[in-house]
């Protein structure tokens, strides 16, 4: 029935990702996502770029800010802020404390964004960015479909860069809530935590994998179907399903596993 459809595709740059979490629908064939990922920063030192491991361990950054700028009306639930924020504090070595900020912007008016757009957003708007020991990742959450949406597959969310994410709330609005979808803020939750899981390094992107557990055919997603970083199953007994059973997937074993071994928790 739907399936959620997640891909990943990593250029030359081990730290630079792009990931797209794919809402599909009926029985479509997955889609591949292949926009460039944009300006990789060649010239950026080393020392600046920012790797999963950054955000795992303590040894560069203590502290984690992560900015949340919606557009007016689309905010996600505090719900499933919080649970996001529980979710960062069992997995990363951040002794200094993870913050959330949140702050709202009227539309930009677009019909759809494109990566650019959310990219131009995102210079023009985000406010929080790595200082001294204080590590910061930030979300977009947007009042219109993703531009590259194709057929009957709406993308939920994305992480590009190594720090960067954007959720389409008002396609997650479209499939949540009603009888046969999941709650708004279990799938703003879903969405958040996926998206993050790729910014952490999953699954084999940026972090090992300990044992092979890579749903290779997929991208850079697990091959375990109840975990949190699971693609899509072909077949209708997929995640949606699940989600309307109520709860989030978690990360499966090996995930935590991979996520430790690289300096987590
Ligand atoms: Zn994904
Ligand atoms: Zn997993």
């Amino acid at each position: 029935m739907q399936k959620i459809h997640a891909l990943m595709e990593k250029k030359t740059d081990n730290y630079l990702l792009f990931i797209v979490l794919v809402f599909v629908l009926l029985f479509s064939a997955c889609t591949k996502e292949d926009e460039p990922v944009g300006e990789a920063p060649d010239d950026t030192p080393d020392n600046l770029i920012i790797k999963p491991n950054d955000f795992l361990s303590e040894s560069r950054y203590i502290k984690l800010v992560v900015e949340i700028t919606s557009v007016q009306g689309f905010e996600p639930s505090a719900a499933a802020v919080n649970q996001m924020k529980v979710f960062l504090e069992n997995r990363l070595n951040k002794s200094g404390g993870i913050i959330i900020i949140t702050n709202s912007i009227p539309s930009p008016g677009k019909s759809s964004y494109s990566l650019a757009d959310i990219k131009e957003i995102e210079e023009n708007y985000r406010t929080s960015f790595p200082e001294g020991k204080t590590l910061a990742a930030w979300f977009f959450f947007a009042d219109a479909d993703y531009a590259k949406n194709e057929g009957n597959s709406k993308v939920l969310g994305i992480a590009y860069s190594s720090a960067s994410m954007a959720v389409f709330e008002k396609t997650v609005h479209e499939f949540s809530g009603g009888f046969w979808k999941p709650a708004k803020e279990i799938l703003e939750e879903t969405v958040m935590k996926h998206e993050f899981g790729h910014i952490l390094g999953l699954v084999n992107n940026g972090t090992e994998m300990g044992k092979d557990h890579q749903d290779t055919s997929h991208g850079h997603h697990c091959n375990n179907e109840d975990c949190l970083m699971y693609y899509a199953a072909e077949h209708s007994s997929g995640i949606i399903d699940f989600l309307s059973g109520g709860s989030v997937p978690a990360l499966d074993a090996q995930c935590r596993e991979d996520l430790k071994n690289n300096g987590g928790k």
